[in-house]
């Protein structure tokens, strides 16, 4: 395939399953996390929506690499606990600063929904890009659905086994990469900023 434009783009990030969405989503770009440049990132996430917590992390990065960065702040809100987990997704079930496992958090989410009439539940994603001091750009994009009975499939990360997609009716951890990255709130949200980067060429 022909790019007629190609970036650097470090992400803030340390998460794995992010970065291999990301590159899928930004083909044709090099994506960099933090410890690819020997830089230690770490940022305090103390937004109140997804969106200032993904500009806390662009900024905080940039600030370290002075060169393109990208921020991703996502998570799950569930309509039966008021939105919650919401921005506090990662740390859901965290105590004493000691995280749950992924599949210790599903367990503990499915187990304080159990007899909910209503299960419906979306992913949000907020992305920030900062390609220079002033020169910022932001999207956020949502993913309906619903939480499972119980876990199911073997791929994705996170609460992807307990997240049936609203239009296939498979969980996202049944989705291919390509499957979830079409209707998912990251994919959505990168598709968009990988068009804003192409307009910067
Ligand atoms: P962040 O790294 O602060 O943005 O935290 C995001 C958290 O939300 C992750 O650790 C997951 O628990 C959850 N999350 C976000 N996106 C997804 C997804 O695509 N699938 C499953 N869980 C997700």
């Amino acid at each position: 395939m022909h790019y007629l434009f190609f970036m650097e783009i470090v992400l803030a990030t340390g998460n794995m399953h992010k970065k291999k969405e990301l590159e899928q989503i930004f083909s044709g770009h090099k994506i960099l996390i933090p410890s690819d440049l020997g830089v230690d990132f770490d940022c305090d996430e103390t937004g109140t929506t997804f969106m200032e917590n993904a500009l806390l992390k662009a900024e905080t990065l940039y600030e370290l690499v002075k060169r393109p960065v990208l921020a991703d702040d996502s998570g799950l809100c569930v309509q039966a606990l008021n939105g919650a987990p919401g921005i506090y997704s990662a740390r859901y079930g965290s105590q004493g600063g000691v995280n749950l496992s992924d599949s210790d958090r599903n367990k503990l989410l499915l187990n304080n929904i159990e007899g909910a009439a209503d299960r419906s539940a979306f992913f949000v994603c907020a992305m920030v890009l900062k390609t220079g001091p002033y020169k910022v750009y932001s999207v956020q994009e949502s993913f309906d659905g619903s939480i499972a009975p119980s876990p199911f499939g073997g791929g994705g990360f996170g609460y992807d086994p307990v997240f049936i997609d609203a239009l296939s009716g498979k969980t996202a951890a049944e989705l291919s990469e390509e499957e979830k990255n079409r209707v998912s709130h990251r994919g959505k949200a990168g598709k968009i900023m990988k068009s804003v980067l192409e307009a910067l060429s």
